[in-house]
């Protein structure tokens, strides 16, 4: 037997079937119609922003990186819940103001801006995190084009990274950003030709949970924008300080302690050099808003035997949730929290079992010889942790499945 991840203390059962916000897995499959679907319960992801807020300093903005889930429902309901979003391509731009989030509060990272992208995103008033001086030539000639004044914010590839980090974006050469060295003198060339210049955007990782190295990366990065600010000799009006935070996946991970993270970023600002006074903070949060609020069903299709190991097929798979199957950003597989949605509870059989999807590939497992209830077909497995980096960061046409249903809760 291998260990799972845990499975989210909130996520209870009534008569042996699991509930998500307060349904019962098996009837929410039935109102979507079919499996496979992800089920996102929006009373959760409502809580992480409230407790996120009781213990961070309140000039603090929660932005939302979209790009975590894009699911249309789940954006508009995240309109009301923060105060911006973080977008990556202009595809992401109409996601965000189809939801109904005012431009002035959106910006547009990534390291790729097409000039139709860099057109749209001046158009319509949000904010560029310009990723190069390439980048910056072209939006300023594109907002000359257009007949108007630019917002434009620098992106820092800082000269450190998040400790601890799942996927690292800062610290060394990297695609993202411009160094640090260069950042200045980038800044007083926007301001000199007259675009808005908004300040500062410093993303240095992502999931990461000790909260001693989130603590020592904003420290950095508050430290890094007073440098630079001081440089260019002017405030910034934004100081963007990333994100990082990180959600329990794994076996041995325990959830991310968030409240001395907002003493010490309170302690931070309330100390903050006199050149930043004035300006705004933001953390932009992607996964640890959304990602333990999803669950995806999955329906068993088969349950086989080979050469003395049990396999439950599902109508499943990797091309709906790629990171649960271990292809997604990690080097190993190791199973995410997973349950058999209809038997919540119920004691584990004397032999684990593999589940697999149902793709005709063996990359393609989601759950390495767990501890399961006695499966049969019909039953539905519930993978957890599935609110973020799910439906859209998974290859959805390989092998000509349909695509998964996905629902809000709650
Ligand atoms: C991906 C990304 C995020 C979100 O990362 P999470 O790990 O989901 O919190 C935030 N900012 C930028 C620039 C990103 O690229």
């Amino acid at each position: 037997m291998k260990p799972t991840g845990p499975i989210p203390p909130w996520f209870t059962s009534e008569e042996g079937m699991l509930l998500i916000g307060g349904c019962g897995a098996a009837s929410l499959a039935d109102e979507a119609g079919d499996t496979p679907l992800f089920v996102y319960d929006m009373n959760i992801v409502a809580a992480q922003v409230r407790d996120l807020r009781n213990v961070m300093p309140p000039e603090l903005s929660i932005h939302y990186a979209i790009k975590a889930n894009p699911f249309a429902p789940l954006l508009e309901h995240m309109v009301g819940l923060v105060d911006g979003f973080d977008i990556a391509s202009g595809g992401e731009l109409e996601m965000a103001l189809a939801a109904g989030q005012s431009p002035d509060n959106i910006s547009f990272a990534g390291p790729g801006k097409r000039d139709d992208e860099i057109a749209a995103a001046v158009s319509a008033g949000v904010t560029l995190n310009l990723e190069s001086e390439g980048e910056a030539t072209r939006a300023l000639a594109i907002a000359i084009r257009l007949g108007r004044q630019p917002k434009l914010a620098v992106r820092v590839n800082p000269d450190f990274d998040l400790r601890g980090s799942g996927m690292r974006m800062g610290g060394g050469a990297k695609p993202f950003g411009i160094d640090a060295d260069q950042a200045a003198a980038l800044a007083r060339r926007i301001i000199d030709a007259g675009a808005d210049w908004r300040g500062w955007h410093i993303f240095a990782g992502s999931q990461a949970l000790d909260p001693l190295a989130l603590i020592e990366t904003q420290a950095a990065t508050i430290a890094l924008a007073t440098r630079l600010s001081k440089e260019v000799g002017a405030s910034p009006p934004i100081v963007n300080l990333g994100g990082g935070f990180g959600i329990p996946y794994f076996p041995g991970d325990s959830r991310l302690d968030v409240r001395p993270i907002g003493t010490a970023l309170a302690d931070a600002l309330a100390n903050r050099a006199p050149i930043l006074a004035d300006t705004q903070f933001a953390l932009e949060l992607g996964r640890w808003l959304v990602g333990e609020a999803g669950v995806y069903l999955t329906r068993v299709v088969d349950v086989k035997d080979s050469q003395g190991e049990r396999f439950v097929i599902t109508d499943g798979g990797m091309h709906h949730q790629l990171a649960a199957s271990g292809n997604f950003g990690t080097v190993v597989k190791r199973n995410y929290p997973i349950a058999i949605a209809n038997r919540f509870g119920e004691p584990a059989a004397a032999e684990p079992v593999t589940v697999v999807g149902c793709l005709c590939t063996p990359l393609d497992r989601l759950g390495d010889k767990v501890a399961l209830p006695p499966v049969q077909v019909g039953d539905l497995v519930a993978i957890f942790l599935a609110g973020a980096y799910g439906a859209t960061a998974s290859p959805a046409a390989f092998l000509g499945h349909p695509a998964s249903k996905e629902m809000i809760v709650g």
